[in-house]
């Protein structure tokens, strides 16, 4: 039978009409939303499914979950996944909700820091995915710590601040740091924008949930630091020409960085946001075969 915090949080979830009952749910738990941890949570049933429609998990499939906070995409992940790991940062929230999911013996929950999580000390090892609601403020760090450190999910699905996501999923033209490395990894999609009033507390800005389909490899075939080294360069100053930048940032002869952008068929006087991810990866290729870009430093 359902405990009547359980009912309470039934109750709460109904939907966004229901934000009064999220409101006295948490003043009941005794838990004030610290804006410092994003907790903004997720009081909108149809995003809810939204989300789980984009993630398509599979009854075999093992979810990492970050802050799952008062358990709103827990408990839906736990009836379709056979594990879940949820990683929670806050003790009070790691601890309620345990209390908050129900008879859940594929819930493992981790009260730690997602960016210290290592999935291997859990057993977990690819395929596996990543769904969360991120908390935006470390939604870069997060990102990176997925798909460049640890052995990486094939699938990641979160929700992110819509202009974040709108820089993830950018074509040339629109490019940015965050583009390039999110699609060096993997195939992203926008699916779907998330008024701010789908939230309890509603943050200042639109959400969106993105979809990320991992590579088994990373899309170009070079030694990534110093590609990123490269990358990083050439959006330090995105408003000036790419020759300018490049021979500003990096250790070239005079004239260098200009004849390097012409042997990679780029024009110098581009500017970082117009470069595809195969520019980047030819640029990177011809500085490299001419000594200009090494792996350390
Ligand atoms: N999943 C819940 C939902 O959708 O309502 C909560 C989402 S809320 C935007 C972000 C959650 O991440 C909070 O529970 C917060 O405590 C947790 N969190 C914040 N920083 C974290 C970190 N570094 N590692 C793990 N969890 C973190």
């Amino acid at each position: 039978m359902a405990s009547a915090k359980e009912k309470d949080w039934d109750t709460a979830l109904r939907a966004d009409a229901e934000v009064p009952a999220i409101r006295s749910l948490l003043r009941r738990l005794g838990i004030r939303p610290r804006k410092g941890l994003g907790q903004n949570f997720l009081v909108d049933e149809d995003v809810l499914a939204r989300i789980m429609g984009v993630a398509e998990i599979e009854p075999a499939d093992v979810v990492v979950e970050v802050g799952p906070g008062l358990g709103i995409l827990t408990r839906e992940l736990v009836r379709r996944a056979a594990r879940v790991v949820a990683v929670e940062i806050d003790p009070q929230l790691a601890e309620i909700v345990l209390r908050l999911v129900p008879s859940a013996p594929n819930l493992e929950v981790v009260n730690a820091d997602v960016l210290h999580f290592d999935p291997a000390g859990h057993g977990i090892t690819p395929p596996y995915k990543v769904v969360a609601n991120l908390p935006y403020y470390i939604t870069s760090p997060t990102m990176r710590h997925f798909l460049e450190e640890v052995p990486h999910p094939d699938v990641m699905v979160v929700m992110v601040q819509r202009e974040v996501a709108e820089r993830m999923v950018a074509q040339p033209g629109e490019m940015s740091l965050l583009s390039v490395s999110v699609q060096f990894y993997g195939d992203a999609r926008m699916a779907a924008v998330v008024p701010t009033s789908a939230f309890y507390p509603q943050p200042k800005v639109e959400s969106a949930i993105v979809r990320i389909d991992v590579y088994p490899r990373p899309v170009l075939d070079v030694e990534p630091r110093s590609f990123f080294r490269l990358v990083q360069a050439g959006f330090s100053q995105p408003r000036k020409q790419l020759h300018n930048t490049l021979a500003q940032r990096l250790w070239f002869p005079p004239g260098g960085a200009r004849e390097a952008l012409k042997a990679a068929g780029i024009d110098p006087a581009r500017r970082a946001q117009t470069l595809s991810l195969e520019e980047w990866g030819v640029l990177w290729k011809v500085l490299t075969v001419q000594g200009l870009l090494k792996a350390e430093g």
